[in-house]
């Protein structure tokens, strides 16, 4: 009787390369300030994975560009007008409250403006847009909901008295439509990453280093990244990535947190 020959090693089986991820096909995403960093790397992803995207933004030629170029819809309008919010369509399945900026300065020279600006933009702009795109996610019996938060939501840093207070609470408002949508089939979650490279970072790299008098390799190193175990900047397209899975699928049980990237940060 013959032994049966053994197959030879060879490569390892051709596998078929999984299907691009168009889970999101049919489904309406709001992405606010996503003409620039995080907010652009999201609406990419998100119209990648099948969404139409609704590009908010008040910088209209790189909304313009952006929506053409993934085949979405430009909104231009500034977020720290009450009633520009109020004129953004409210038929979204997937909102990504995303638009920010900082101001840094110590509390008693903070200009109380600047402090008012940060919040119409990070705190009320997200609630007066739930508060009109909710209704129609329950409706509709799904919904996703992402802000994007910061380090900044969990922890403080001296000199930025608006941001830290507007991340708190912007996850309170999280929280509070985790409870209230969950019944609809929406989650309502965070995404708190550490120091990510976009504008809005480079400027204050640049910002630190004169301050300081050092060079903006140790504004990084030394003061930007000291709380966090990685000592590198995260890519807008990590954060996307977060995004995209906490609105794709198996993720209907994931509502009411905050999903740090920080390198680390808050586990010191
Ligand atoms: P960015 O400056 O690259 O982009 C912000 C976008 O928001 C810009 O396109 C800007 O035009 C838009 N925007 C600002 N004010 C607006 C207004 N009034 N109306 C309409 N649009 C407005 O910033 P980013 O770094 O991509 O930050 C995006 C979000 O991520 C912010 O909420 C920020 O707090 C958060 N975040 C950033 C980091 C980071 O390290 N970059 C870390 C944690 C959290």
């Amino acid at each position: 009787m013959e032994t049966p020959q053994r197959p030879e090693p060879g490569p390892a089986p051709l596998t078929v390369p999984p299907p691009a991820d168009r889970s999101l096909a049919g489904r309406t995403a709001l992405v606010t300030g996503a003409a620039s960093g995080i907010g652009q790397a999201c609406a990419q992803a998100l119209a990648a994975a099948g969404a139409h995207v609704y590009v908010v933004d008040k910088a209209a030629d790189a909304a313009k560009e952006l929506a053409e170029r993934i085949g979405g819809t430009a909104w231009v309008v500034d977020l720290s007008v009450p009633e520009a919010v109020d004129s953004l369509p409210d038929d979204a399945d997937l909102v990504v409250n995303n638009a920010g900026l900082q101001h840094v300065a110590p509390v008693h020279e903070f200009p109380p403006d600047r402090f008012a600006l940060i919040h119409r933009v990070m705190v009320e702009a997200p609630f007066r847009i739930l508060r009109r795109t909710l209704p129609g996610m329950y409706e509709r019996g799904w919904g996703r909901v992402v802000n994007i938060s910061s380090v900044h939501g969990l922890r403080a840093s001296p000199y930025k008295s608006a941001y830290v207070s507007a991340k708190h609470a912007l996850e309170g408002l999280s929280k509070v439509v985790a409870l209230e949508a969950a019944p609809h089939g929406v989650t309502s979650n965070c995404v708190n990453p550490g120091y990510v490279r976009t504008p809005l970072v480079e400027n204050q790299i640049a910002a630190q280093a004169r301050t300081h008098g050092i060079t903006e390799e140790e504004v990084v190193g030394k003061v930007m990244l000291e709380r966090s175990a990685i000592k590198h900047l995260i890519e807008p397209e990590d954060v996307a990535g977060a995004v995209l899975w906490l609105c794709g699928p198996g993720t209907s049980h994931i509502t009411g947190t905050s999903l740090s990237m920080d390198g680390g940060w808050t586990a010191n």
